[in-house]
C-alpha cells in the first residue's frame, strides 16, 4: 500500500510537470519538491524557456541612483526612518557616464531604480535623464524605470520621454501579509499599489512586478497565490528574490521565524521555475538576492528559466550605501564585466548574451 501511495503521489507531481494550466494545489505542489523532483522541476523550467524565447541571456545595467525614501517598508534597509544610512543623490553625470559604459558594452538597456520620491523636482530630473540617456546612445539604449508608486500622469511623462518597461514589486499579492511588512497607511496602501501596477499597464510599459519569497507568516500557499497573480494580470516581466533580514528594520524581530538563507534561495529557484512554466514567453530576472545567498546564484537562477541578468553599474562608492538587506554585495562589477567573467560564467553554461538588443519581453510583443 504505502508503495501504491508513493507511486500515485510520483505520478502526480511529474504529471503536473507537463500541464499548462495549474490549480493553486497543483502549484503548492511543485513549490515544494526537494531533491531529484527538485532538480526535474528546474530542468523542465529551463527547456521551456529555450523552446519558447530561446538561448539568450539579456543584461539590464542597474543603476541604483538614488537612495532617499520617502517610505517606511517594514522590511527594506533604505527606509525612511532608518537612521544609519548615509543618503546619497547620484549625480546626472554620475548616472550618465554608468549608463554610456552600459552602451559601450553592448548591454542593450540600462534599469534605473531608486528610493521612492514624489516630488516634482524629483519627477522633472527622472524625465531629464531619460532624454539624455537616449541622447548619449543614439536612442539606442533601451531603458527600465524602477522609482516606486507615482501618479499616472508621471507614468505617462516618463514613457513619453522614453522608458518603456517599468518594476513595481507587489512584495505580497496577499493583502493581509502585505500590512504585516508595511505600515498601515496611506503612504503604503495595497489598494494603491495595485492600482500603479494598473496604471503602468494602460500608459503602455512592459508590465513587471514580483515578490519577496521567505517573509515570515508567508505559507506556500501565499507563494502560490502571488504566482496566480502575476498570470491574472498578465505580466511581462518578473523580478523576485529571496527575502533578506536587514538588522535596522522592524521587519527584523521576526528574523527567528524565518527558514534558513538556504532554504529560502532554493525556495525562490522554484518559483522561478514554476513561473516560466506558467508564463513562458515572460521575461524573468535573476535576481541580486540570490547572488547574496550562492555566488552562483544568478546562474542558477538561469538555469531554472530566468533570462535576464542586471549587472549592478551603480558608481562603486554609492553601493553600501543602498542596502536594502545584509549582505548584499558591494563588488565591482564594472570590472567583473569589462574583465568578462560574468559573460564567461553565463556562456560556460551553455547560453549566448544577446548584446546590443533590447531583450524586450516576447510576451508583450506576442499581445
Ligand atoms: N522604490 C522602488 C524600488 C525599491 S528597492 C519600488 O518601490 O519599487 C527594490 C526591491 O528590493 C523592492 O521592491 C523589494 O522587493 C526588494 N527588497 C527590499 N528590501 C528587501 C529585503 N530586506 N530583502 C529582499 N529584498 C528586498
Amino acid at each position: 500500500m504505502a508503495l501504491n501511495c508513493y507511486f500515485c503521489e510520483m505520478k502526480a507531481w511529474s504529471e503536473i510537470l507537463n500541464q499548462n494550466n495549474f490549480t493553486d494545489g497543483d502549484i503548492a505542489a511543485l513549490l515544494q519538491l526537494q531533491g531529484a523532483e527538485h532538480d526535474l522541476l528546474l530542468k523542465k523550467a529551463r527547456l521551456v524557456t529555450s523552446e519558447n524565447i530561446g538561448n539568450h541571456i539579456h543584461f539590464r545595467g542597474l543603476v541604483e541612483f538614488s537612495n532617499i525614501c520617502s517610505k517606511d517598508c517594514l522590511y527594506c534597509g533604505i527606509r525612511k526612518s532608518n537612521q544609519k544610512v548615509i543618503r546619497y543623490n547620484a549625480t546626472d553625470k554620475e548616472i550618465l557616464d554608468a549608463c554610456h559604459f552600459a552602451w559601450e558594452n553592448k548591454f542593450g538597456s540600462v534599469v534605473l531604480q531608486s528610493g521612492e520620491i514624489e516630488t516634482n523636482a524629483f519627477v522633472k530630473r527622472v524625465d531629464d535623464l531619460l532624454r539624455k540617456i537616449k541622447q548619449l546612445s543614439n536612442n539606442e539604449l533601451g531603458i527600465t524605470l524602477s522609482c516606486g508608486e507615482q501618479t499616472r500622469e508621471t507614468y505617462q511623462r516618463w514613457f513619453e520621454s522614453g522608458a518603456h518597461r517599468y518594476l513595481l514589486r507587489i512584495e505580497s499579492s496577499n493583502r493581509k501579509l502585505y500590512y504585516i511588512i508595511h505600515p498601515n497607511n496611506k503612504k503604503h496602501s495595497f489598494e494603491k499599489r495595485i492600482e500603479a501596477l494598473h496604471f503602468l499597464r494602460e500608459t503602455g510599459y512592459q508590465l513587471g512586478t514580483g515578490v519577496m519569497i521567505g517573509l515570515p507568516f508567508q505559507t506556500i500557499d501565499d507563494l502560490a497565490n502571488d504566482l496566480l497573480f502575476f498570470k491574472q494580470l498578465d505580466i511581462d516581466m518578473c523580478g523576485m528574490g529571496p527575502y533578506i533580514e536587514h538588522e535596522n528594520t522592524p521587519l527584523f524581530k521576526f528574523r527567528d521565524l524565518l527558514m534558513p538563507l538556504q532554504t529560502r534561495f532554493e525556495l525562490a529557484l522554484r518559483m522561478i521555475a514554476v513561473l516560466r512554466l506558467m508564463m513562458p514567453d515572460i521575461n524573468i530576472a535573476a535576481s541580486t538576492a540570490l547572488q547574496t545567498i550562492d555566488t552562483d546564484g544568478r546562474i542558477k537562477a538561469l538555469n531554472a528559466g530566468a533570462n535576464i541578468v542586471m549587472p549592478n553599474i551603480t558608481p562603486v562608492d554609492y553601493r553600501a550605501s543602498y542596502l536594502l538587506y545584509n549582505g548584499k554585495p558591494c563588488t565591482d562589477e564594472n570590472a567583473e564585466i569589462t574583465s568578462n567573467t560574468l559573460s564567461e560564467k553565463i556562456k560556460d553554461a551553455g547560453f549566448e548574451i544577446g548584446f546590443n538588443a533590447w531583450g524586450d519581453s516576447k510576451h508583450f510583443i506576442r499581445v
